[in-house]
């Protein structure tokens, strides 16, 4: 006789006999709750550049017609619907990057801090997990010197967070955001100046400004690039190495999916509005027309992409994870 019988009985048993064996420990483990500290690295020619997540933002939706001046909102449903974003909040994610260019460290911005904006100030966790110690950094390159992208210079004592790092920043946002009289000027309030006094304020004798108003190399492949409006003197940076570029901006866009489909929305929050829609223009144009490859530290994680045209705008592609 052929023994088909036992050898069936013994397949369909299998599974039950499995699932009654005591649990593996994989399944039984607890959730971490937490989220690891966020880095990605990628090389551009010579130089190492290094995306850091220092946390993330949430505006209630119901925010959002005070954010955007020109907001409409069936606009706004048939992006969300497209985008899949959850209902309720728009998230802002809020990063930063190491630049290595192998004679300097530099940092482009450098996040928040959670007593100002909850939900930041995570960055100096992934700049020790991205192998990285605040000592080495030589130079923090700032884009304008709002609380997500400048107060992770000091500690929560107000001390220096980068003990040997120059501030780079442009004279015309100095000027600004260091001034106490504008404090009842600015459409975000006294906190917002306050914040950036805190911010460098303890760098004073080690802070480096230049002219927004054009092109300055502030270290050696690193580019200062205009970006007017949302703050008086805010840049973008371009960063060149052999034949390959890619630029890192700070401000040009905050809700990616909205601006880049509605590029000509004022935001209420830029010092000049109708200057930040066209800094917004020329560079999304100039990065679709170049297939330039753009960082930005309100992108989707981990912020490494280009910018294509798209109906009357443009749309984020992300950077595909390639060895
Ligand atoms: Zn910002």
């Amino acid at each position: 006789m052929i023994p088909r019988r036992p050898a069936l009985v013994g397949l369909t048993t299998l599974p039950f006999a499995a699932a009654s064996a005591p649990r593996a420990a994989s399944a039984a483990a607890p959730k971490a709750g937490v989220a690891a500290p966020g880095f990605h690295r990628i090389r551009l020619g010579e130089v190492e550049i290094t995306a850091l997540l220092d946390g993330g933002m949430r505006m209630p939706e119901a925010n959002a017609p005070r954010f955007f001046r020109d907001y409409d909102e069936a606009v706004v449903r048939r992006l969300r619907e497209r985008a899949f974003w959850v209902e309720g909040f728009l998230h802002q994610p809020v990063g930063a990057y190491v630049i290595n260019t192998g004679r300097h460290l530099a940092l482009i911005d450098c996040g928040g801090a959670d007593w100002f904006f909850p939900g930041t100030g995570r960055l100096h966790q992934a700049l020790a997990a991205s192998g990285y110690r605040p000592e080495q950094v030589d130079a923090v390159l700032l884009t304008h010197i709002h609380p997500e992208h400048a107060l992770g210079l000091v500690d929560g004592e107000g001390r220096r967070a980068f003990p040997n790092a120059e501030v780079v920043v442009s004279a015309q946002d100095h000027a600004f955001w260091t001034d106490p009289a504008m404090e009842s000027r600015v459409p975000q309030g006294p906190r917002f100046i306050q914040a950036a006094r805190r911010a460098v304020g303890p760098y004073a004798d080690r802070i480096r400004t230049f002219d927004a108003g054009r092109e300055t190399e502030v270290l050696p492949g690193i580019t200062a690039v205009p970006a007017i409006g949302h703050t008086p003197g805010h840049v973008s940076y371009r960063i060149a190495s052999g034949n390959e570029a890619m630029l890192i901006w700070g401000d040009v866009t905050h809700q990616t999916v909205i601006q880049l489909a509605n590029p000509r929305w004022r935001l209420a929050i830029d010092v000049d509005p109708d200057a930040a829609v066209a800094s917004r223009l020329a560079t999304l144009a100039m990065l679709a027309a170049e297939r330039m490859l753009v960082g930005g530290v309100h992108l989707p994680w981990p912020a490494f992409g280009r910018i294509v045209p798209d109906g009357e705008g443009y749309l984020f592609v992300p950077r595909p994870w390639q060895l």
